[in-house]
């Protein structure tokens, strides 16, 4: 199934103009079939999106993109930010002893706090976000090597803050998801893989098993 993993709310992220109605019909109409919320330090708008979608009968997941003082990083299972600063393998640690998982945003980014070349000093990540839909092809491409190199599975997400981009880029998930244990469940087991543009064209990654 096709979720777009990293999108933004204008209910939790001030950078964003995307109503969470709009996402979720947006999304619904595009052919993909889940969303994950993942704004920025804050789960808030998930309680609000997940009713809407249950209205139009769409699947939300709730996930973050945590700030941490590296770069942006995505987690799921974790449902509050810890206050203050904090590391990213800190933040690995932390996500991970909640059963979460922990995935860099566009990692090689250079307009948004992005992990970069530390992504090499860090130890534990999940999966690394090989499409981000705000970054360059160039940006893209540095983090799908970084993936290969450290022989983690990659992502794909739009991380949309408006209409325009919902679903630009997706992971293709092997399996049927309906909450957030069975997409971490999903993602521990590395059944995914990074799409393009709504799953039509070729998946630029997949990953033996
Ligand atoms: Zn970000
Ligand atoms: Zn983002």
């Amino acid at each position: 199934m096709l979720i777009d993993i990293h999108t933004h709310t204008s209910i939790g992220s001030r950078c964003s103009i995307l109503h969470p109605k709009d996402l979720i019909i947006t999304a619904k109409r595009r052919g993909i079939e889940a969303v994950c919320i993942t704004d920025h330090d804050t789960t808030k708008a998930v309680k609000l999106c997940k009713e809407i979608g249950r209205e139009y009968g769409f699947l939300v997941l709730g996930g973050m993109e945590v700030r941490c003082e590296e770069g942006d990083i995505l987690t799921f299972g974790l449902w509050e930010k810890p206050p203050g600063k904090i590391r990213v393998q800190e933040l690995i640690e932390l996500v991970h002893d909640v059963g979460g998982v922990v995935i860099p945003a566009h990692p090689f980014r250079t307009e948004a706090p992005s992990l970069g070349d530390r992504i090499w000093e860090v130890r534990g990540f999940d999966a690394i976000e090989v499409l981000n839909g705000n970054a360059s092809d160039y940006q893209n491409e540095l983090a799908r090597k970084a993936a290969l190199k450290l022989d983690l599975p990659g992502t794909g997400g739009s991380d949309a803050h408006s209409i325009l981009a919902v679903g630009e880029y997706l992971t293709f998930f092997e399996d049927q998801i309906q909450n957030e244990e069975e997409l971490i469940a999903a993602i521990k087991e590395r059944k995914f893989h990074a799409e393009n543009n709504l799953g039509t064209g070729d998946p630029i990654m997949n990953w033996p098993r």
